[in-house]
């Protein structure tokens, strides 16, 4: 299993994640920041990984 950072949008930190498999990909997937624990909206591609605010 792949692991990626992301950057919390909401505290700024960088923690990692699990990546789906492709064939799952695009994939998002709703996440709670394991530094601050606001809810997060975490976007996979086959190409890049990010997270976004709920709001965003
Ligand atoms: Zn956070």
């Amino acid at each position: 299993m792949d692991f990626a950072e992301i950057t919390c949008p909401t505290c700024c930190e960088v923690f990692e994640v699990a990546v789906p498999p492709p064939y799952e990909m695009p994939a998002e997937v709703d996440y709670d920041c394991e530094v601050c624990c606001r809810p997060l909206v975490i976007v996979f591609t086959e190409d890049d990984v990010y997270a976004r605010g709920l709001g965003d």
